[in-house]
């Protein structure tokens, strides 16, 4: 295939894949954000091609999204799902796979963007044979951010550690999604580095696009049932425990009233099977299987109805580097009651767009529902800041256009005479 001469750039996301389906197992706001940026990009005047790992023989080898924008995927270790933390392995033969394929086609790529830890060291192999080869990357977590907020440290920690540690200091940029997360950086990982912050962005118009009342109809939401939304994967870190006991809490809860959707997951026998099958034993234990419902994994394309009709939704992460689905509710016009932690004290105008509470209180979670349930004037208030707030902020095409100065500012620059990067050791 020929390409005019638009400038090409790599992304790379080893472990999240952005041709496949969103919001089961590991699949979340990081297949989401290289899928949007890669199509953004595209129409921005790049080629894009996207780089991930083959996890099934099914998959096809390419797929292309536009003329411009392609998803790739490169065999490395088993053509089967393997979680993130055992994944490091077979890195090398990630890298190995990218530079036969950049023979094969007789391509090669000025620019990468590598997303989450793993792809950057892909990043800083393939930048040992590239040397001419910009590297911006961009976490999507942080570990020395995620073990604090998990009982069990993974045998992985100390080499994901390391490589957080020298992907900061020896990219030539790295793009922070929201301030909490560059102050993270700074305090919890190296003073070295150059950061911009550049935050995740989403469709606003896709997201505004339903209207709130043919919403309710079409989710049988009566005008005076209030309906508390979850959106996301089933993984203990989401704390949907804590919404579910919040949900206990709530002063509606006996109203007749009151409707809890948890939606996302995939079918039983998936890696988040066993998260799921205990919230719904907690939602059980506590009586309220009588209003809540588990509609399952959403599509893009039922995703906004579901936002729309929520009164409120809720995110309740114990973590969040930034969380897509908050932007994607506030577009709807609803607003959100999140952790006070990490992106979401950005996304989040406590008062304004919505309400912050302490991680896992379930006790200040649900306060913090019910004021928003009880007072639907106010409701509609902070739901139409809210969507005034990612209009301004967070759009794709303005997240773009700052994507694009940063690549062509690093692109301008003359090529740095690169000394050989030193391993990092597993
Ligand atoms: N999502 C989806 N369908 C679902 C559940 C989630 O498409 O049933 C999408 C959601 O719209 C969002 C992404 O998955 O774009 C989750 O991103 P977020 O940053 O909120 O969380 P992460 O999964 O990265 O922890």
């Amino acid at each position: 295939m020929f390409f005019s001469d638009r400038k090409r750039i790599a992304l790379i996301s080893v472990h999240g894949d952005p041709a496949i389906e969103i919001g089961k197992e590991e699949a979340g706001g990081q297949n989401v954000y290289v899928r949007q940026v890669g199509e953004a990009l595209a129409r921005h005047g790049w080629q894009v091609d996207m780089f991930t790992r083959r996890v099934s023989p099914d998959q096809p080898e390419f797929v292309d999204h536009s003329p411009h924008c392609r998803t790739i995927r490169l065999k490395a270790g088993p053509q089967e799902f393997v979680p993130r933390d055992e994944l490091f392995e077979f890195l090398p033969e990630f890298v190995q796979a990218f530079l036969m394929f950049e023979q094969r086609q007789n391509l090669s790529y000025p620019i990468i963007h590598t997303n989450y830890w793993l792809s950057s060291w892909v990043g800083m192999e393939l930048k040992k044979h590239h040397p001419y080869l910009k590297q911006v990357h961009t976490y999507h977590s942080l570990g020395a951010v995620k073990y604090k907020s998990i009982p069990t440290i993974p045998l992985i920690a100390k080499t994901r550690l390391a490589v957080e540690k020298e992907i900061l200091e020896k990219a030539d940029r790295i793009v922070a999604t929201s301030p909490q997360e560059k102050d993270h950086m700074r305090s919890l990982v190296s003073a070295l580095g150059t950061i911009d912050i550049i935050p995740c962005g989403t469709d606003v118009e896709h997201f505004g696009s339903v209207d709130r009342q043919m919403a309710r109809q079409a989710l049988g939401i009566a005008p005076d049932e209030k309906l508390i939304l979850y959106v996301g994967r089933f993984d203990p870190r989401k704390g949907i425990e804590t919404l579910v006991r919040a949900v206990h809490r709530s002063c509606l809860r006996d109203s007749g009233k009151l409707k809890l959707f948890i939606a996302g997951g995939s079918r039983p026998g998936h890696s988040d099977g066993r998260e799921r099958d205990r919230i719904e034993g907690i939602v059980a234990e506590l009586g309220l299987g009588q209003i809540t419902h588990f509609p399952g994994r959403l599509s893009r394309e039922q995703l906004p109805a579901y936002y729309a009709a929520a009164d409120v939704s809720v995110v309740p992460s114990h973590y969040e580097p930034f969380g897509l689905v908050t932007i994607e509710a506030m577009a709807a016009g609803t607003p959100v009651v999140g952790s006070d932690v990490g992106g979401l004290q950005f996304t989040i105008v406590p008062e304004e767009t919505g309400l912050l509470a302490p991680p896992r209180d379930d006790a200040a979670f649900a306060i913090a529902i019910d004021r928003i349930l009880t007072q639907p004037e106010w409701r509609n208030q902070l739901g139409e800041a809210a969507r005034k707030r990612v209009r301004t902020r967070f759009s794709w095409d303005g997240i773009a256009i700052q994507l694009n100065r940063l690549y062509a500012q690093l692109l301008e620059k003359p090529v740095a005479v690169s000394k050989t990067v030193s391993p990092v050791s597993a």
